[in-house]
C-alpha cells in the first residue's frame, strides 16, 4: 500500500536537497516521478527547485494552484504518460487541507506514494494549513533537523527585522525587508536572533 510521507523542518534543513536526491534515486532506477509545488506570487523562478547550497536543480512538472485538484492532476498524468512511481511535493506547507486529502486519495486509491517536504510552522510559531493537515493525515512523519546559532535544535522559522524577532503580521509577505532565520524556541521567545543582539 502506498504511503503519504511528510518531511518537515524549520528553514535551511536541506529539504529541497533531500527532495531532489529522492527524485534522482527514482530516475536512476528508471522510475518516473511527478514533481509539484504550490504557486506563490512572491518568488522569482517559482517553477524551479534550487537548493540554497547548490547542487541538483529541477524544473517542477506542474504548479499547484488553490483550485487544483491533485487527484485529477495525478490521474491525468498517469493516463497520458504511463506508470507513475512517486509524487513529490516541495513547499507542501502551502497546500490547502483539501489538497492534502487529495494526496491521501492518490496514495490510497491510485497506489502512488506521495512525499511532501515543507515547513512545520510560520514565523509566529503557528502551523501552516498544509503542514497541519499533513501532521494529521500522513502515514510517515519525520523531522529534518537544523540548528539555532546557540547549537540547539531550531524549531521556528523566525522573521527578523532590524535585529528583532517579529511575532505578528501576515503569514506571507511580498517584497518586505524582513529576513528569516532558524531559531530555537528559547531564542525566539527572548527575541535574540543573533549572539550580538541586545
Ligand atoms: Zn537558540
Amino acid at each position: 500500500m502506498a504511503k503519504v510521507y511528510f518531511r518537515y523542518a524549520a528553514m535551511n534543513a536541506g529539504k529541497s536537497t533531500q527532495l531532489l536526491q529522492v527524485r534522482h534515486n527514482y530516475h536512476e532506477r528508471h522510475q518516473r516521478t511527478l514533481l509539484l509545488k504550490p504557486h506563490l506570487d512572491n518568488r522569482d523562478g517559482e517553477d524551479i527547485i534550487k537548493p540554497r547550497i547548490g547542487g541538483l536543480v529541477a524544473k517542477v512538472d506542474a504548479l499547484i494552484y488553490p483550485e487544483t485538484n491533485l487527484c485529477t492532476l495525478v490521474e491525468d498524468d498517469r493516463r497520458t504518460k504511463g506508470k507513475l512511481d512517486c509524487v513529490l511535493v516541495d513547499e507542501a506547507q502551502f497546500l490547502t487541507p483539501g489538497q492534502v486529502r487529495q494526496l491521501c486519495e492518490v496514495a490510497d486509491f491510485q497506489n502512488v506514494p506521495v512525499m511532501c517536504y515543507g515547513l512545520r510552522g510560520d514565523f509566529r510559531a503557528e502551523l501552516f494549513a498544509g503542514s497541519a493537515a499533513l501532521m494529521a493525515l500522513a502515514d510517515d512523519i519525520e523531522e529534518l533537523k537544523t540548528i539555532c546559532w546557540c547549537g540547539k535544535k531550531a524549531t521556528i522559522n523566525a522573521r527578523v527585522l532590524d535585529g528583532h524577532v517579529l511575532r505578528e503580521g501576515p503569514q506571507l509577505l511580498i517584497g518586505g525587508n524582513e529576513t528569516y532565520t532558524a531559531l530555537c524556541r528559547k531564542h525566539w521567545l527572548l527575541d535574540a536572533p543573533l549572539p550580538t543582539s541586545t
